[in-house]
């Protein structure tokens, strides 16, 4: 086991600068997860950890050790990647074991941790089978259990469940959780996917452009983003959100206005601000006291219901001619999540609350959270 720092990374590719001025301690034993959309520097951000690139400036640290300069052998570290490159002409044995035959290990040690590895990724009893002979999750435990017989103090993972189907996908997510339990080793993992981000994570770390946006426990991202990226990336679906002003008695935006002190949320009067509401922090006004604080009635009216099986997706028109694009949920839209027994129809006009006590607040300007309670 150890912990990673990064000490101000920046990684640039001539112009693009792929990871900017990043900060982040990854705790000895951790589940860290990397998070973000395509592109944001993940991917980057694992190849300077493995030393499969070199960062433009920063230190990165493994334990104690100034690793920067080492190559990716000395690191401590062990990767398993999206896309698996098993040797096709080897058995799983083979597989697993190449690396610790290129090191010319025992044959007992090699036995007994090839044994032991594939007890952890339940590969018993397969050990002779040839890659074409195995479903892509089978495979991918491979490549998992290719990188414990290392016993690497790291874990990194990159995507590694992306090329699997969505069941396989959610097995492999439970079989990863048990496996850092198993192993009590530092595991910094990366993917684009907030379910797996935010089912796995001892912490998550929200990525955008390069730039790290929160390192916090996944529920704590959740219930209290600290800017409007995170509250727009983690949840799904995402937020409602509301442009307007902060006033000496509240907020004020064209579909909703909401009364409160802004001194005591700490909201500057006369500034531009944006209201944040989650879509199961919105209810039928007739179920109102499932909410804290419930907000003043919102009229709507129903556009588009989306049956999901335990809950409705309740996309709602706060006036009749509110435009709507396929871009996403405009300013006149409100998504609520409803209980799939209600009864309620399109075209229907309804009455709607929300709960003030989770309600959020946002700068625009600068994109910083200003509250997460407007009760
Ligand atoms: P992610 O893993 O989050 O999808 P990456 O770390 O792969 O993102 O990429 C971050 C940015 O750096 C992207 O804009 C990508 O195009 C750029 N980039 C990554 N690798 C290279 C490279 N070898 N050469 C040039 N640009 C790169
Ligand atoms: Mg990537």
């Amino acid at each position: 086991m150890a912990s990673v720092t990064l000490d101000s990374i920046t990684k640039a590719y001539g112009d693009e600068i792929a990871v900017e001025d990043m900060n982040l301690e990854v705790r000895d034993g951790e589940f860290l997860t990397l998070v973000g959309p395509s592109g944001c520097g993940k991917s980057t951000t694992m190849e300077t950890i493995a030393g499969l690139t070199q960062p433009t400036e920063g230190t990165v640290y493994i334990g104690d050790r100034d690793v920067t300069n080492l190559p990716p052998k000395n690191r401590g570290v062990a990767m398993v990647f999206q896309n698996i490159a098993l040797f096709p002409h080897m058995d799983v044995y083979d597989n697993i074991s190449f690396g610790l035959r290129l090191r010319k290990y025992d044959q007992d040690e090699i036995e007994k941790r090839v044994d032991r590895a594939a007890e952890i990724v339940q590969l018993e009893g397969m050990l002779d089978r040839m890659p074409e002979e195995m479903s892509g999750g089978q495979r991918q435990r491979v490549a998992i259990a290719r990188a414990i017989v290392r016993q690497p103090d790291v874990f990194l993972m990159d995507e590694p469940l992306a090329n699997l189907d969505a069941e396989l996908r959610i097995h492999m997510r439970t079989q990863l959780q048990r496996l850092h339990r198993e192993l009590d080793t530092t595991v910094i993992y990366v993917t684009h996917d907030q379910a797996q981000a935010m089912t796995m994570s001892d912490r998550i770390a929200v990525i955008d452009n390069g730039h790290l946006q929160q390192v916090d426990p996944p529920l704590t991202c959740y219930n209290a983003p600290d800017n409007l990226f995170v509250a727009s990336f983690i949840g799904s679906p995402s937020m409602n959100f509301f442009h307007g002003s902060v006033t000496d008695d509240g907020f004020d935006s064209e579909f909703i206005d909401l009364g409160f002190d802004p001194e005591e949320v700490g909201a500057t009067p006369g500034k531009d601000a944006t209201l944040g509401i989650r879509p199961e922090d919105v209810y039928l006004k007739r179920d109102s006291e499932e909410a804290t604080v419930p907000s003043d009635t919102i009229k709507a009216h129903i556009d588009v219901l989306e049956p999901m099986g335990d809950e409705v997706f309740t996309y709602l028109l706060l006036e009749e001619d509110v435009e709507t694009s396929a871009e996403g949920r405009g300013e006149g839209q409100l998504l609520l999540s409803l209980d799939p027994q209600t009864d309620v129809e399109e075209g229907q006009d309804v009455e709607v609350v929300f709960d003030r006590h989770e309600a959020h607040l946002f700068d625009s300007a600068s994109e910083e959270a200003i509250a997460h309670s407007l009760a």
